[in-house]
């Protein structure tokens, strides 16, 4: 078996092993393979073996792929990095999930530039949990105005928030974040029929991630090896 096949099919035990822990259904807990940096052909290997879901961070890198595999046509496509405004086009025609929608402006954009055709695009509210100003995602108290607005645009499905955790292995800085991402949910779930989506948790942290109730986990390094950044875009 190649070693890609044998650590995907590992994640996806341990992804069900803590799923039972946490006393939750392991169907409960989608995996998004985060393959950036890492060639089509990878993610094809997987999508033959039956993973569906990959995240993607960088634009341009993840367009020459869904031409590359533009024949898998029951792969569906996470866009998990942040989105500048002016490349707004390709997520809104190709992308099926956004995770990282942390302004007003790119939720107009998306909303006018989703195809008719298409379903509405799911979205997430990133939030910046971690409270890091280097990094992406609004301040939970900023979270159900952000709601309201997105909430009227037809062409776009809110369905809950991602955040990315503190960068610890410290076990009670991230119960505390995941749990008030969940708290946070909740909020959302008063005024958003469809929320029922909690994005997050990573190699390091899934564990906890998925005892705090995360409904998907996006794991990169664990199941396609070390990222080389060297040729990224
Ligand atoms: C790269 C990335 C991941 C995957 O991280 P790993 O540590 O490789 O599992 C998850 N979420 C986001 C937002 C990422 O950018």
């Amino acid at each position: 078996m190649k070693p890609l096949i044998a650590q995907y099919q590992n994640i996806c035990t341990r992804i069900q092993e803590n799923a039972l822990r946490a006393k939750r259904t392991p169907d409960n807990v989608q995996l998004i393979a985060v393959s950036k940096t890492f060639p089509s052909a990878d993610i094809r290997t997987l999508y033959q073996v039956g993973q569906r879901d990959f995240g993607e961070n960088y634009i341009q890198e993840w367009a020459q792929k869904v031409q590359d595999l533009a024949d898998c046509s029951n792969l569906v496509w996470h866009i998990i990095g942040h989105v500048q405004s002016n490349k707004s086009r390709p997520v809104a025609e190709h992308a099926h999930w956004l995770h990282t929608l942390d302004r007003l402006k790119l939720a107009q954009r998306l909303n006018e530039q989703r195809p008719s055709h298409l379903p509405a695009l799911n979205v997430l509210i990133e939030i910046n949990i971690a409270n890091n100003p280097a990094k992406h995602g609004i301040a939970p108290s900023e979270m159900m105005s952000l709601a309201k607005q997105i909430l009227p645009l037809k062409n776009l499905n809110l369905r809950g928030l991602m955040c990315v955790a503190e960068n610890t292995d410290n076990a009670e800085i991230l119960r505390q974040q995941f749990t008030q991402m969940q708290q946070l949910l909740q909020d959302l779930q008063t005024i958003a029929p469809n929320a029922d989506t909690l994005s997050m948790g990573m190699s390091q942290d899934m564990e906890m991630a998925i005892e705090c109730g995360a409904t998907m986990v996006r794991i990169g390094s664990a199941i396609f090896g070390q990222r080389d950044y060297s040729s990224a875009n």
